[in-house]
């Protein structure tokens, strides 16, 4: 039986488009030349997503919140292509009636004027280090794009080096993206061209269901374009902090999607360092995924000695500045599982630094008075907040605990 898994990772084979396919001249216009850029698998993708089409938001009777499946507008078929490839698990497909048009919202022009205020060209060895092209990139190269080839949305954020937009490619089949700009000339400031390098390569090279795709990206004279797996329902960090914390369920559920994604993650051997819910996004069917990976390395077998990453996340071995391996993303899973339980991470001290890295290098693990939690939690918690890494509990026992089988049994038959 095909499941939704193979079909996400068909559609991931194909890629949005390949440069093999580039029309010899593409005379009449970019979304022309998007159109027939790659006849062939844009067929065969039009034809998994329209069998795998995206949720429909209107199967239940409330809408889904901050989505932006409002109204739809017409009855093609637009995809968000995080959506379709990343339903993997649940069975949306085949119950699913029709394809389901996505708005997108209105552009608020906001690129063009935040173009005319900001940012500067980038000459010489740094300009050499942004010109991002995955059109030309080494391992996969994905057709050229450029701004002309999408509709503009609405904005779905800020951030340090640019704007966030919902969009959508102008050729068929409509695939729904988050672009996001960067300018180079404030990467170039802040000193953290090869960072972002790292970060774009590092997430361009992998397919999970809880980690946000990078589908391509191209640049400008003053900006980087990420094309990016759009995160239907936004910001983790936001629902955490209007709730306050989450139910032992969702944070068991988000946990599983956490440690299966840190699992692909370091068989790729990448560390992930920087693991907090301020970096985490759900996709559309309020699935998680890891977004950010600006301090991720890729460290084949190296350890490494940089301090780095969120200071209530880091484990003592970083504290202490000795070596670390993967084992830190252990650690920052327990971090994790307090703090969407408790809505606070476990070593928090607002009151000063130097008392949170004292608690982290004593592991001065406190279970809050105001909060019952259960003894499977405080079990697998404690075993992921292990001042030794080598003591710390494995992923693949993570996803066999207690605590985790107890809320996961569909993923289990899965
Ligand atoms: P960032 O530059 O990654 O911090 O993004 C700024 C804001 O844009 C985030 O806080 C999100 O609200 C939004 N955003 C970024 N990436 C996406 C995405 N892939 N899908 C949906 N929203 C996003």
């Amino acid at each position: 039986m095909t499941t939704i898994g193979s079909v996400t990772r068909q559609i991931a084979a194909l890629e949005i488009s390949s440069k093999q396919n580039k029309p010899a001249a593409a005379a009449s216009g970019s979304s022309l030349r998007a159109a027939h850029s790659k006849q062939t698998s844009q067929e065969k993708v039009t034809k998994l997503l329209t069998k795998f089409s995206a949720p429909n938001p209107f199967s239940s009777s409330k809408p889904a919140q901050g989505s932006s499946l409002r109204h739809p507008t017409n009855a093609t078929n637009q995809h968000a292509a995080s959506s379709s490839a990343s339903s993997s698990k649940s069975n949306l497909a085949t119950k699913s009636p029709a394809p389901v048009p996505l708005d997108i919202g209105t552009y608020d022009g906001g690129l063009e004027t935040e173009n005319e205020k900001r940012g500067e060209k980038v000459y010489g060895e740094a300009a050499e280090e942004l010109a991002l092209d995955s059109s030309v990139s080494g391992k996969n190269p994905t057709r050229e794009w450029t701004l002309h080839d999408f509709e503009m949305g609405r904005p779905l954020g800020k951030g340090k080096f640019g704007r966030v937009y919902m969009v959508r490619t102008k050729s068929e089949p409509k695939y729904i993206l988050a672009l996001k700009t960067l300018y180079k000339s404030e990467i170039v400031q802040s000193k953290v061209e090869k960072q972002i390098r790292r970060e774009i390569e590092i997430q361009q090279n992998l397919r999970h269901p809880n980690v946000l795709r990078l589908y391509g990206y191209f640049h400008d004279e003053k900006r980087i374009f990420l094309m990016l797996e759009f995160a239907g329902k936004g910001e983790l960090y936001k629902q955490l902090s209007k709730r306050g914390s989450f139910s032992e369920s969702r944070s068991s559920r988000y946990i599983y999607q956490m440690a299966d994604a840190l699992i692909y993650l370091h068989g790729k051997h990448v560390i992930h360092r920087d693991i907090k819910p301020e970096n985490l996004l759900l996709g559309i069917n309020g699935e998680l995924k890891i977004g950010d990976f600006g301090w991720s390395v890729h460290a084949p077998g190296n350890r490494r000695m940089t301090l780095c990453g969120t200071l209530d996340y880091l484990p003592p071995e970083m504290v202490e500045g000795k070596a670390h391996n993967e084992r830190v993303d252990y650690w920052a899973l327990g971090v994790l599982t307090y703090e969407f339980l408790v809505g606070a991470p476990p070593f928090e001290d607002r009151s000063s630094v130097n008392n949170t890295y004292r608690r982290i290098a004593k592991v001065d693990l406190r279970w809050p008075r105001d909060r019952e939690l259960s003894s499977e939690v405080k079990d697998l918690i404690s075993r992921l907040l292990q001042h030794d890494p080598q003591s710390r509990i494995p992923l693949t026992e993570v996803l066999r605990h207690p605590w985790i089988v107890k809320y996961n049994k569909h993923r289990e038959s899965a």
